[in-house]
């Protein structure tokens, strides 16, 4: 059977399998009931598999070659409570939801174990990262730091991303950079309380936040290479009791955002500069922490343009989409990568608003149209086929 025609066989699997996941969605770290659905499917198909960093699974598909290819799905949900919908497979745990859609990633990966194992002679050997704790857990790096790369060791890493603002069944991807650096701040400002009407006998924080927050955005527009972007997003702001008293402390919670990875060694140090000159400059004194978050994700050239020829072949040259731009969100798979071994996030389209399925990812209305999963169990099965027997990365040149 051609690859093609596998996958679509699989549909009823693969939409069993995203139900049952989205029926049990679990938080990051806390992907009990999910690794266990993961191992016990594993299991039937007779596939080698071990647990990792707690709630991982590593599963192993031993082939006859040398090469290698890893492919990981991101495991865990989101603490959103899910709108109405969704009859017969609604999330069962209150407030929490797969609003991300990695109970279609681990579905998708689940149904390419059972079409791989299905082929007479794999010519190579495929290693599958079940990986806990993506939405800000930051799961992939204890996931490599305990080895996972080691034994087999993968030549190329594969992961896709569900997207609802592309059709169901198209795929979307670029080369370079494909997401942000995230890197968040909580700065807070001490003055010294007092009496609304008599500013002269306290110092007021609120007014010297208020600069902080403007001169923060003027290191965006003025110090920054306008063809490298970056965001800096103050999402809260909290300080006072009521509106005659002079606070005693402000303190802002923000987000910064970058591509590349000078513009963001600027951004860390700067910001914290502006907090403190504007800080001393208005009398009061400032206390900066920073949390940093993933770094920036970049899909390698020569493995992107293999998934790129895998996925026209599958889908067609009218189904994928060369994406313009890099997203300024998140993600962890490119610890993967980090090491060197050439990695690629390709998106699968999941949208159709024919049936009303255009919400945004982390909304509690997100939806997919499953039509799309054989695609992305195909697009997975052309790319390691083409990794394991005609195309090593090495031999693929400039168009
Ligand atoms: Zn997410
Ligand atoms: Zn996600």
């Amino acid at each position: 059977m051609m690859i093609h025609d596998h996958a679509v066989a699989l549909r009823e699997t693969l939409v069993r399998h995203r139900r049952q996941l989205h029926r049990h969605p679990e938080l990051a770290w806390c992907e009990h009931r999910t690794a266990a659905y993961i191992e016990s499917v594993l299991g039937n198909l007779g596939i080698e598999h071990r647990r990792v960093v707690g709630t991982g699974v590593v599963a192993v598909i031993e082939g006859r070659g040398e090469r290698c290819v890893g492919i990981r799905a991101d495991m865990d949900a989101l603490p959103v409570p899910e709108a109405p919908g969704r009859e017969g497979y609604r999330s069962e745990h209150e407030g929490v939801s797969h609003a991300c859609g990695h109970d279609a990633h681990v579905a998708t990966v689940l149904g390419l174990a059972e079409l791989l194992v299905g082929q007479a002679e794999l010519p190579g050997s495929v290693v599958l990262y079940f990986q806990p704790a993506e939405e800000g857990g930051g799961g992939a790096e204890p996931m490599v730091a305990a080895g996972v790369l080691e034994d087999p060791a993968p030549d190329a890493i594969l992961a896709l991303h569900t997207a609802s603002n592309h059709p169901a069944g198209t795929v979307g991807l670029r080369s370079g950079p494909v997401t942000g650096a995230v890197d968040d701040i909580t700065i807070t400002i001490h003055g010294i309380d007092g009496h609304a009407a008599h500013p002269d006998r306290a110092i007021d924080p609120i007014p010297v936040a208020a600069n902080f927050i403007i001169n923060a955005q003027q290191i965006l527009t003025r110090e920054l290479d306008p063809l490298k972007p970056a965001v800096i997003t103050f999402g809260s702001i909290h300080g006072g009791t009521r509106h005659n008293v002079i606070a005693s402390s402000v303190t802002l919670e923000a987000t910064m955002r970058s591509l590349y990875p000078d513009t963001r060694e600027y951004l860390i140090e700067r910001i914290q500069q502006m907090a403190h000159a504007v800080a001393s400059a208005n009398r009061t004194s400032v206390t900066v922490s920073i949390e940093h978050g993933y770094p920036a994700g970049y899909n390698d050239t020569a493995l992107t343009r293999l998934v790129d020829r895998a996925a026209r072949s599958i889908c067609g040259d009218g189904c994928v989409t060369i994406e313009e731009h890099p997203s300024m969100g998140a993600e962890d798979f490119f610890e993967f990568g980090s090491s060197g071994i050439p990695v690629c996030m390709f998106r699968l389209g999941v949208g159709n608003p024919s049936r009303g399925i255009t919400a945004a990812h982390h909304s509690s209305h997100f939806d997919i149209d499953e039509s799309s999963l054989p695609v992305g169990v195909a697009v997975f099965a052309e790319a390691i086929r083409r990794l394991l027997t005609i195309e090593p990365l090495s031999a693929i040149g400039p168009d």
